[in-house]
């Protein structure tokens, strides 16, 4: 460990961990951004108690502070967007400007909660016995452990911490291994802002050590998770079997419907867009392209010509389009999947080789796989990589049913100009978001985020249906 080591905030102090973990760029792995602190099971132990002693303090404080402490950090956020894009697409791969624009995400997010501490408003409801008021509010949860994936490094945590301490709970947050960057720069802006020892702890170690002492530990209330399906469900069956409220966000397989009817370039930008920038790494990545008979093969010429044109490059160079992908054995994951497909017997109709580059990093070229069938695993499992599968519908009433026969059920995309086929989409499709001329990844941060089937479980995410998670509602009967 050197004096530069990036450490654990626990009780309002820096602490060493108990080893250090090397964060270093995919996009050149010569490149160290610096040391980080792991934390161990007792040190993760130490984080829930100083979240414990702090709740009934921060539970019943001033929301005037609240609402300060959370606005200053969104406008620090904002004031250093380019920095800390620029250490987000360092760490994880994704383009300068995407960077950039998840840091004011992440401000935004803060600013909108530290008006909704102001907003928590409560009920007033006749009794059915004279006399007697009922009043209906939320109180906050306790301490909540917030587990979060590699793929939005700053803005998955504001989208829970900020909800988190704007309903009065006090957090412990442990952040993906391989993006600790982007965590501590969080937590050092929040400890600035003036937030009270132990309101926020941040705990940076593996998931198998500080994860799980984090679900296992009975002073946790609830448990915030976004990740891997299996990660999630393993949390899950350990966090109700001691009776912990747990939200769940996991990974999806969205389909983009494109129907004959299409505009060719809405079609074009919205594939192009939704399957491969942020280097498919999104849990709202749409890997399957649904195409109808009439405009498949336009489609599929233009979908290549489209990704001949993209810069796979550095992701901090100008005029990238996709960066690199997050590590070794993501792209191992990735190539080992369009081996896959071939084997299948999908179409590798571009890309999907590793590509060698100046420095070295993790380079795939954009791979798209046409006459692929919604049977096959390249269309039924989470690659989480640039790669996406065309499969031909007849009609309609196809590519619907295509759509929805998935394990997963996160976001559904439709590109046409019916207005009919448009409206039976968006009631019919199996998904807690739906994209009309759209693409599937990319949602605003004001309205609720999550899944269905096996992409989501528990309350949704951000907006005021954030309240359904960090809350816990209360009941109460006054008689004069
Ligand atoms: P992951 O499941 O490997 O890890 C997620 C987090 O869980 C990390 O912080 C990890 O350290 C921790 N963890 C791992 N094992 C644990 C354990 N046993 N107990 C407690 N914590 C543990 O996921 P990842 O690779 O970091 O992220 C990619 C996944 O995230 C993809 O599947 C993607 O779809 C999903 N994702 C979903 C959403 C969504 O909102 N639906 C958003 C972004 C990413």
């Amino acid at each position: 460990m050197t004096a530069s080591t990036f450490r654990n905030y626990i009780a309002g102090e820096w602490v060493a961990g108990a080893t250090v973990t090397v964060n270093r760029n995919p996009s050149d792995v010569s490149d160290v951004i610096g040391e980080y602190a792991q934390a161990d099971a007792a040190q993760a132990g130490a984080a829930i108690a100083a979240a414990k002693q702090a709740f009934p303090a921060w539970a019943t404080g001033s929301i005037q502070e609240r609402a300060n402490i959370l606005d200053r950090a969104g406008n620090e956020i904002l004031a250093r967007k380019d920095e800390l894009g620029r250490l987000l697409s360092r760490e994880e791969g994704k383009t300068l400007p995407e960077g950039v624009g998840e840091a004011m995400r992440a401000g935004n997010i803060f600013k909108f909660f530290a008006g909704e501490v102001l907003r928590t408003g409560g009920e007033k409801i006749p009794s059915v016995r004279p006399g007697v008021d009922v009043e209906v509010t939320r109180e906050p949860l306790g301490v909540i452990g917030l587990i979060t994936p590699w793929n939005f490094p700053i803005a998955i945590p504001a989208w829970k911490l900020a909800p988190a301490l704007a309903y009065g709970n006090t957090v412990v947050m442990k952040p993906a291994d391989l993006v600790p960057g982007c965590a501590w720069a969080l937590a050092d802006i929040l400890a600035r802002a003036g937030l009270p020892a132990g309101v926020f702890n941040l705990v940076m170690g593996r998931g198998s050590v500080v994860g799980e002492a984090m679900v296992a530990h009975p002073d946790v209330a609830g448990l915030s998770f976004t990740g891997s399906v299996a990660t999630g469900r393993g949390i899950a069956a350990k966090a109700i079997a001691r009776m912990a409220k747990v939200q769940l966000e996991m990974g999806g397989k969205n389909p983009l419907v494109v129907l004959d009817d299409a505009d060719l370039a809405t079609a074009v930008n919205c594939a192009v867009q939704g399957a491969y920038f942020s280097t498919g790494q999104r849990c709202t990545a749409s890997s399957r392209l649904i195409v109808t008979e009439g405009i498949h093969d336009r489609f599929v010429a233009a979908v290549k010509d489209k990704l001949a044109a993209l810069k796979v490059d550095d992701a901090l160079a100008p005029g990238t389009d996709l960066g690199p992908v997050v590590d070794q054995s993501q792209l191992d994951t990735d190539l080992s999947y369009i081996e896959v497909g071939r084997g299948e017997g999908a179409k590798l109709a571009f890309g999907g080789e590793r590509l060698g580059k100046a420095k070295e990093g993790y380079y795939l070229a954009p791979a798209l796989f046409t006459e692929a069938t919604n049977a096959m695993r390249i269309a039924r499992e989470e690659i989480f990589g640039p790669v996406a599968a065309v499969i031909r519908a007849k009609n309609y009433d196809e590519a619907l049913a295509i759509a929805n026969d998935t394990p997963f059920g996160l976001c559904s995309g439709i590109v046409t100009n019916s207005l009919k086929h448009a409206a039976h989409f968006k009631r019919h499709a199996e998904a807690g978001m739906v994209m009309v001329n759209l693409p599937t990844a990319g949602v605003d941060y004001h309205v609720p985020f999550g899944g269905r089937k096996g992409s989501s479980y528990g309350p949704r995410e951000q907006g005021r249906y954030a309240a359904e998670f960090y809350t816990v509602v209360k009941t109460a009967y006054i008689a004069p």
